[in-house]
């Protein structure tokens, strides 16, 4: 049971968020503020915002902010560095100060309200509390059929994800803490921080429309994350390609023991058709198998650079007794 008040930092990752971080900003203040009144949380929380390499107003917006009121904090990357990475350096700066950090979207879709039971679950003793969607009816076709496929595949390759949790999400400073003993450049953190263990926790909420603007995450980042989130969770793949070659194997084997027969009885063995066939379907199957390789080489590859994970250019944080500013 947690008894002191707790230092609580929002960690809010902004990728051209311009149209709607003025809203933003205005609702998780007023939530911060109701839950400092009603001795929930500890006067010196705040709302850490990160700037994911926009190129609108966003970082102008969050300085205003970050200087005119000290609940708000501004974290700027160099350039954009992506979703996980924003969330991961919100996280790391926050950890120093907080008791714990809830990651949220900055477009306001997922249910602010939620915090109490979060917070509820943390005094309780839980050192990570996960965020799970009641349903994706916000989603489009597109969205819904891929998220659905993409969860499905993840349980087939033996990951443990939560299906719906999408990075709403508490954590502890102890979790914090061990989260930063991670090095790896391939980061899928919906899928590593249930590999944590701790005492854990889920929130049902309801996700909302978008307050403004358009959904940062292009088909191209989604299809990015869900090769991320397989390649740095499971090699299960590796293993198919192993059964995939047994496989052909012992067809071509039964292929071969049949022209034989047929050879043995003095039939003549059908032959364009079934070389073609079977040249392409090999072919298929090796370019694809390499291709699986290929993409492990590649994340090993990447990992082996040990290159920053992202770049803060600029940071503003004033605490109560003093600015801070890097
Ligand atoms: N985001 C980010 N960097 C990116 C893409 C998105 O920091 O490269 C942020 C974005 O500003 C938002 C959150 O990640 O706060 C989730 O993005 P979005 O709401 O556009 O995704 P969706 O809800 O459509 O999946
Ligand atoms: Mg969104």
């Amino acid at each position: 049971m947690r008894t002191d008040r707790t230092v609580l930092y929002l960690v809010v990752p902004c990728y051209n968020e311009e149209e709607v971080l003025e809203k933003t900003a205005a609702v998780l203040k007023d939530k911060m503020l109701r839950l400092m009144d009603a001795g929930k949380i500890s006067s010196r929380s705040k709302i850490l915002f990160v700037n994911d390499g926009s190129k609108d107003r966003t970082w102008q917006i969050i300085c205003e902010h970050a200087h005119q009121e000290r609940i708000f904090a501004g974290l700027c990357f160099s350039r954009n560095f992506g979703h996980q990475s924003a969330i991961l350096a919100g996280m790391m700066a926050a950890r120093e100060k907080a008791d714990a950090v809830v990651t949220i979207d900055a477009d306001l879709q997922q249910d602010i309200e939620a915090l109490d039971k979060f917070l509820d679950s943390y005094e309780s003793g839980c050192d990570i509390v996960y965020g799970v969607r009641n349903d994706r009816n916000t989603d489009g076709f597109l969205k819904k059929t891929t998220a659905g496929i993409f969860y499905k595949l993840m349980h087939v390759l033996g990951c443990k994800t939560i299906t719906n949790h999408a990075d709403y999400r508490l954590m502890s400073k102890k979790a914090l803490g061990a989260l930063s003993e991670y090095q790896e450049t391939n980061l899928f953190l919906r899928g590593l921080i249930p590999t944590m263990g701790f005492q854990s926790d889920i929130v049902y909420f309801d996700v909302k429309e978008r307050e403004a603007g358009q959904s940062k995450y292009s088909f191209k980042k989604m299809l990015t994350l869900a090769m991320d989130g397989i390649t740095s969770m499971s090699t299960r793949p590796l293993q198919m390609i192993v059964a995939l070659g047994i496989l052909t194997f012992l067809v071509s084997l039964g292929i071969f023991v049949s022209c034989i027969w047929d050879w043995a009885h003095g039939k003549v063995v059908a032959g364009w058709t079934t070389t073609v066939a079977s040249t392409c379907l090999i072919g298929g199957m090796t370019i694809l198998s390499q291709g699986i390789i290929g993409e492990y080489i590649g994340k090993i590859y990447m990992e082996s650079k040990h290159r920053p994970r992202y770049i803060v250019e600029s940071m503003i944080l004033r605490e109560e007794d003093g600015e801070e500013v890097q």
